[in-house]
Protein backbone atom coordinates (compact mmCIF):
# COMPACT_ATOMS: atom_id res chain seq x y z
CA UNK A 1 0.00 0.00 0.00
CA UNK A 2 3.16 2.15 0.33
CA UNK A 3 2.31 6.23 0.81
CA UNK A 4 -1.13 5.10 0.29
CA UNK A 5 -2.44 6.39 3.78
CA UNK A 6 0.03 8.93 4.15
CA UNK A 7 -1.22 12.13 2.66
CA UNK A 8 1.80 13.84 1.10
CA UNK A 9 2.79 17.16 3.38
CA UNK A 10 4.22 20.38 1.38
CA UNK A 11 7.61 19.45 0.39
CA UNK A 12 10.47 20.65 2.37
CA UNK A 13 8.71 20.26 5.79
CA UNK A 14 9.70 16.63 6.50
CA UNK A 15 13.15 15.49 7.28
CA UNK A 16 14.26 13.80 3.92
CA UNK A 17 15.01 10.40 5.85
CA UNK A 18 11.73 10.30 6.94
CA UNK A 19 10.69 10.13 2.86
CA UNK A 20 12.93 7.41 2.24
CA UNK A 21 10.69 4.60 1.04
CA UNK A 22 11.80 2.50 4.49
CA UNK A 23 10.55 5.14 6.57
CA UNK A 24 8.69 3.05 9.81
CA UNK A 25 5.51 4.37 9.06
CA UNK A 26 5.16 4.01 5.43
CA UNK A 27 6.83 0.74 4.74
CA UNK A 28 5.56 -0.65 1.05
CA UNK A 29 2.97 -3.83 1.18
CA UNK A 30 0.72 -5.94 3.19
CA UNK A 31 2.70 -5.34 6.14
CA UNK A 32 1.23 -1.59 6.21
CA UNK A 33 -0.40 -0.25 9.00
CA UNK A 34 -4.06 -0.78 9.29
CA UNK A 35 -6.78 -0.85 11.77
CA UNK A 36 -6.72 -4.73 11.97
CA UNK A 37 -3.31 -4.42 13.40
CA UNK A 38 -5.19 -2.45 15.96
CA UNK A 39 -8.11 -4.67 16.34
CA UNK A 40 -5.46 -7.40 18.13
CA UNK A 41 -5.21 -4.85 21.16
CA UNK A 42 -8.72 -4.77 20.88
CA UNK A 43 -9.12 -8.12 21.65
CA UNK A 44 -6.61 -8.23 24.34
CA UNK A 45 -8.30 -5.68 26.48
CA UNK A 46 -11.74 -7.05 25.73
CA UNK A 47 -10.09 -10.33 27.47
CA UNK A 48 -8.63 -8.31 30.26
CA UNK A 49 -11.97 -6.62 31.40
CA UNK A 50 -13.55 -10.10 30.89
CA UNK A 51 -10.81 -11.69 33.52
CA UNK A 52 -11.06 -8.71 35.95
CA UNK A 53 -14.85 -8.52 36.49
CA UNK A 54 -16.00 -6.80 33.13
CA UNK A 55 -13.92 -3.01 33.46
CA UNK A 56 -10.34 -1.83 33.34
CA UNK A 57 -11.52 1.56 35.75
CA UNK A 58 -8.47 3.03 37.72
CA UNK A 59 -7.50 2.16 40.22
CA UNK A 60 -9.21 -1.65 39.81
CA UNK A 61 -7.50 -5.03 38.80
CA UNK A 62 -8.77 -4.71 35.29
CA UNK A 63 -6.83 -1.27 35.18
CA UNK A 64 -3.53 -2.67 36.60
CA UNK A 65 -3.92 -5.58 33.91
CA UNK A 66 -3.84 -3.21 30.84
CA UNK A 67 -1.21 -0.99 32.31
CA UNK A 68 0.79 -4.26 32.54
CA UNK A 69 -0.28 -5.08 28.77
CA UNK A 70 0.61 -1.60 27.45
CA UNK A 71 3.50 -1.89 29.00
CA UNK A 72 4.89 -4.99 27.71
CA UNK A 73 4.08 -4.23 24.45
CA UNK A 74 5.59 -0.82 24.37
CA UNK A 75 8.91 -2.54 25.73
CA UNK A 76 9.47 -5.28 23.37
CA UNK A 77 8.81 -2.62 20.35
CA UNK A 78 11.65 -1.05 21.61
CA UNK A 79 10.71 1.67 24.00
CA UNK A 80 11.88 3.64 26.99
CA UNK A 81 8.35 3.34 28.90
CA UNK A 82 7.93 4.85 32.20
CA UNK A 83 5.04 4.33 34.89
CA UNK A 84 4.70 7.59 36.88
CA UNK A 85 2.19 7.78 39.41
CA UNK A 86 -0.59 10.34 40.66
CA UNK A 87 -2.76 10.89 43.59
CA UNK A 88 -6.51 9.97 43.69
CA UNK A 89 -7.84 13.55 44.42
CA UNK A 90 -10.79 12.55 47.10
CA UNK A 91 -9.59 9.05 47.41
CA UNK A 92 -7.63 7.59 50.58
CA UNK A 93 -6.56 4.61 52.38
CA UNK A 94 -5.61 4.74 55.86
CA UNK A 95 -5.41 8.62 55.45
CA UNK A 96 -3.14 8.21 52.45
CA UNK A 97 -4.19 9.58 49.14
CA UNK A 98 -4.72 6.28 46.61
CA UNK A 99 -2.18 6.68 43.89
CA UNK A 100 -2.52 4.82 39.98
CA UNK A 101 -0.36 4.95 37.11
CA UNK A 102 -0.40 6.57 33.87
CA UNK A 103 2.30 5.04 31.12
CA UNK A 104 4.19 7.08 29.19
CA UNK A 105 6.83 6.01 26.69
CA UNK A 106 8.92 7.60 23.96
CA UNK A 107 11.60 6.86 21.06
CA UNK A 108 15.26 6.74 21.82
CA UNK A 109 15.44 8.62 18.63
CA UNK A 110 15.07 12.11 17.48
CA UNK A 111 15.81 15.98 19.14
CA UNK A 112 14.22 15.59 22.80
CA UNK A 113 13.87 19.69 22.30
CA UNK A 114 10.63 19.01 19.97
CA UNK A 115 8.28 16.58 21.21
CA UNK A 116 5.08 15.03 18.98
CA UNK A 117 2.86 13.51 21.86
CA UNK A 118 -0.18 11.22 21.11
CA UNK A 119 -2.16 10.11 24.03
CA UNK A 120 -5.21 7.93 24.92
CA UNK A 121 -6.87 7.10 28.30
CA UNK A 122 -6.37 3.53 29.47
CA UNK A 123 -9.06 3.41 31.94
CA UNK A 124 -12.46 2.31 31.33
CA UNK A 125 -16.04 3.68 33.72
CA UNK A 126 -16.62 1.22 36.34
CA UNK A 127 -20.17 -0.35 34.51
CA UNK A 128 -18.53 -1.79 31.47
CA UNK A 129 -15.46 -2.86 29.46
CA UNK A 130 -14.21 0.04 27.53
CA UNK A 131 -13.56 -1.31 24.46
CA UNK A 132 -14.93 1.74 22.28
CA UNK A 133 -14.17 4.18 25.19
CA UNK A 134 -11.57 3.69 25.13
CA UNK A 135 -9.66 0.71 24.04
CA UNK A 136 -10.00 1.52 20.66
CA UNK A 137 -7.54 5.13 21.32
CA UNK A 138 -5.11 2.89 23.14
CA UNK A 139 -5.15 0.13 20.16
CA UNK A 140 -4.63 2.58 17.53
CA UNK A 141 -2.05 4.56 19.69
CA UNK A 142 0.21 1.12 20.00
CA UNK A 143 -0.49 -0.15 16.64
CA UNK A 144 1.43 3.03 15.47
CA UNK A 145 4.13 2.97 18.59
CA UNK A 146 4.75 -0.64 17.63
CA UNK A 147 5.33 -0.14 13.32
CA UNK A 148 7.27 3.09 14.53
CA UNK A 149 9.24 0.87 16.66
CA UNK A 150 11.14 2.79 19.02
CA UNK A 151 14.38 4.10 17.39
CA UNK A 152 13.16 5.48 13.95
CA UNK A 153 14.90 7.56 12.02
CA UNK A 154 12.59 10.79 12.92
CA UNK A 155 14.25 14.21 13.41
CA UNK A 156 11.57 14.84 16.41
CA UNK A 157 10.56 12.72 19.07
CA UNK A 158 7.52 10.74 19.64
CA UNK A 159 6.19 10.55 23.20
CA UNK A 160 2.57 8.39 23.64
CA UNK A 161 0.41 8.79 26.79
CA UNK A 162 -2.27 6.26 28.24
CA UNK A 163 -4.18 8.27 30.74
CA UNK A 164 -5.39 6.81 34.03
CA UNK A 165 -8.12 8.20 35.47
CA UNK A 166 -9.59 10.15 32.59
CA UNK A 167 -13.21 8.86 33.73
CA UNK A 168 -12.44 10.41 36.77
CA UNK A 169 -12.02 14.18 36.14
CA UNK A 170 -9.10 13.57 34.08
CA UNK A 171 -6.70 13.11 37.19
CA UNK A 172 -3.63 11.29 35.30
CA UNK A 173 -3.63 13.72 32.60
CA UNK A 174 -4.22 16.94 34.60
CA UNK A 175 -1.14 16.20 37.05
CA UNK A 176 1.23 14.94 34.46
CA UNK A 177 0.84 18.17 32.74
CA UNK A 178 0.20 20.07 36.17
CA UNK A 179 4.22 18.79 37.02
CA UNK A 180 5.81 19.55 33.50
CA UNK A 181 8.40 22.37 33.76
CA UNK A 182 7.53 25.39 31.91
CA UNK A 183 10.79 23.92 29.54
CA UNK A 184 8.89 20.55 29.31
CA UNK A 185 5.77 22.27 28.04
CA UNK A 186 7.40 24.42 25.46
CA UNK A 187 9.68 21.24 24.35
CA UNK A 188 6.05 19.72 23.21
CA UNK A 189 5.45 20.63 19.84
CA UNK A 190 1.76 18.85 19.41
CA UNK A 191 -0.48 16.82 22.06
CA UNK A 192 -2.83 14.73 19.59
CA UNK A 193 -5.48 13.26 22.01
CA UNK A 194 -7.32 10.16 20.88
CA UNK A 195 -10.49 9.06 23.11
CA UNK A 196 -13.29 6.92 20.73
CA UNK A 197 -12.47 6.16 17.00
CA UNK A 198 -14.80 2.89 16.87
CA UNK A 199 -18.23 4.21 17.65
CA UNK A 200 -20.87 1.67 16.57
CA UNK A 201 -22.64 4.34 14.18
CA UNK A 202 -19.31 6.15 13.76
CA UNK A 203 -19.07 9.98 12.97
CA UNK A 204 -15.48 11.58 12.03
CA UNK A 205 -14.81 14.72 14.41
CA UNK A 206 -11.58 16.91 14.51
CA UNK A 207 -11.17 19.26 17.32
CA UNK A 208 -7.92 21.71 16.68
CA UNK A 209 -8.56 25.73 15.37
CA UNK A 210 -12.24 25.78 15.57
CA UNK A 211 -13.95 28.65 17.59
CA UNK A 212 -13.13 31.98 18.77
CA UNK A 213 -11.84 31.62 22.21
CA UNK A 214 -8.74 30.09 22.99
CA UNK A 215 -10.63 27.25 25.19
CA UNK A 216 -12.51 26.77 21.80
CA UNK A 217 -10.15 26.42 19.23
CA UNK A 218 -6.71 25.49 21.48
CA UNK A 219 -3.08 27.41 21.72
CA UNK A 220 -1.77 29.06 18.96
CA UNK A 221 -0.57 25.29 16.24
CA UNK A 222 -3.85 24.08 17.07
CA UNK A 223 -5.56 24.62 13.83
CA UNK A 224 -2.67 23.80 11.98
CA UNK A 225 -2.86 20.30 13.49
CA UNK A 226 -6.54 20.20 13.45
CA UNK A 227 -6.28 21.01 9.58
CA UNK A 228 -3.64 18.16 9.10
CA UNK A 229 -5.91 15.58 10.62
CA UNK A 230 -8.68 16.55 8.56
CA UNK A 231 -6.60 16.02 5.54
CA UNK A 232 -5.36 12.73 6.68
CA UNK A 233 -8.97 11.59 7.05
CA UNK A 234 -9.77 12.65 3.81
CA UNK A 235 -6.88 10.86 2.43
CA UNK A 236 -8.66 7.71 4.19
CA UNK A 237 -11.67 8.75 1.57
CA UNK A 238 -13.79 10.55 4.31
CA UNK A 239 -14.91 13.78 5.04
CA UNK A 240 -14.58 15.09 8.90
CA UNK A 241 -16.42 17.59 10.78
CA UNK A 242 -14.14 20.09 13.22
CA UNK A 243 -15.56 20.78 16.08
CA UNK A 244 -14.54 22.77 19.23
CA UNK A 245 -12.84 22.29 22.03
CA UNK A 246 -15.10 21.01 25.18
CA UNK A 247 -12.84 20.41 28.08
CA UNK A 248 -13.86 16.56 28.05
CA UNK A 249 -11.15 14.30 27.66
CA UNK A 250 -7.18 14.68 28.02
CA UNK A 251 -6.77 17.37 25.62
CA UNK A 252 -8.35 19.85 28.37
CA UNK A 253 -5.36 20.20 30.89
CA UNK A 254 -2.78 21.11 27.50
CA UNK A 255 -5.09 23.34 26.12
CA UNK A 256 -5.10 25.20 29.30
CA UNK A 257 -1.06 24.71 29.96
CA UNK A 258 -1.20 26.96 26.40
CA UNK A 259 0.23 23.83 24.49
CA UNK A 260 -0.70 23.07 20.62
CA UNK A 261 -3.13 20.20 20.70
CA UNK A 262 -5.66 18.67 18.27
CA UNK A 263 -8.25 15.40 18.89
CA UNK A 264 -10.03 13.06 17.06
CA UNK A 265 -13.60 11.44 17.85
CA UNK A 266 -16.04 9.19 16.50
CA UNK A 267 -18.87 10.52 18.58
CA UNK A 268 -20.26 9.09 21.95
CA UNK A 269 -24.23 9.68 23.06
CA UNK A 270 -25.11 12.47 20.56
CA UNK A 271 -27.55 11.63 17.39
CA UNK A 272 -26.36 11.11 13.83
CA UNK A 273 -28.00 13.48 11.64
CA UNK A 274 -29.53 12.90 8.55
CA UNK A 275 -27.08 14.89 6.50
CA UNK A 276 -24.28 13.17 8.71
CA UNK A 277 -25.31 9.54 7.38
CA UNK A 278 -25.82 11.02 4.27
CA UNK A 279 -22.12 12.06 4.55
CA UNK A 280 -20.47 9.03 6.53
CA UNK A 281 -23.20 6.61 5.64
CA UNK A 282 -24.76 4.96 9.24
CA UNK A 283 -28.34 5.35 10.87
CA UNK A 284 -29.59 8.76 11.14
CA UNK A 285 -31.56 9.41 14.27
CA UNK A 286 -29.51 6.64 16.25
CA UNK A 287 -26.69 7.84 18.98
CA UNK A 288 -23.30 7.83 17.43
CA UNK A 289 -22.50 4.83 20.24
CA UNK A 290 -25.63 3.20 21.85
CA UNK A 291 -23.46 1.06 24.09
CA UNK A 292 -21.28 4.41 25.59
CA UNK A 293 -20.73 4.38 29.56
CA UNK A 294 -22.55 0.82 29.44
CA UNK A 295 -21.60 -2.82 30.00
CA UNK A 296 -22.39 -3.76 25.99
CA UNK A 297 -19.29 -1.52 25.05
CA UNK A 298 -17.43 -4.70 23.89
CA UNK A 299 -15.20 -5.45 21.33
CA UNK A 300 -18.22 -7.27 19.00
CA UNK A 301 -20.04 -4.03 18.36
CA UNK A 302 -17.13 -1.54 16.56
CA UNK A 303 -17.46 -0.22 13.35
CA UNK A 304 -13.97 -1.39 12.00
CA UNK A 305 -13.93 0.65 8.72
CA UNK A 306 -13.67 3.82 11.47
CA UNK A 307 -10.85 2.11 13.61
CA UNK A 308 -9.42 1.64 10.16
CA UNK A 309 -9.42 5.38 8.65
CA UNK A 310 -8.51 7.32 12.18
CA UNK A 311 -5.94 4.49 12.79
CA UNK A 312 -4.01 5.23 9.81
CA UNK A 313 -4.75 9.22 9.64
CA UNK A 314 -2.98 9.71 13.14
CA UNK A 315 -0.36 7.53 12.06
CA UNK A 316 0.18 10.19 9.08
CA UNK A 317 -0.34 12.77 11.01
CA UNK A 318 2.63 11.44 13.68
CA UNK A 319 4.52 10.87 10.93
CA UNK A 320 4.23 14.48 9.74
CA UNK A 321 4.87 15.95 12.74
CA UNK A 322 8.15 13.59 13.56
CA UNK A 323 9.81 14.63 10.52
CA UNK A 324 9.03 18.29 10.57
CA UNK A 325 12.23 19.98 10.47
CA UNK A 326 11.27 23.37 9.97
CA UNK A 327 9.89 23.78 13.39
CA UNK A 328 9.02 27.73 12.67
CA UNK A 329 5.72 27.07 10.17
CA UNK A 330 3.72 25.05 13.39
ZN1 LIG B 1 -13.30 8.41 26.80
Amino acid sequence: MGLDFVQQPPKGLLDPRFSHPDAPLRQPGASGLTGVGAATHLVALQRIADDNGGNRASPSPGYAASVRYVTAVLRDAGYEVRTPGYPLPKRRRRGALIREQNVIAQTRTGDPRWVVMVGAHLDSVRKGPGINDNGSGVAALLEIATRLGGSPPTRNVVRYAFWGSEEDDMAGSRHYVEKLSRRDREDILLYLNVDMIASPNAGYFVMGGKGKSRAKSGPRGSARAGGVLVEQLAATGVVAKTLAFDDESDYGPFVVAGIPAAAVLSGDRKTKSRKQARRWGGRPGERFDRNYHTPRDRVDTLDRTALDRFTRALAGTVAYYAGLSDTSTV
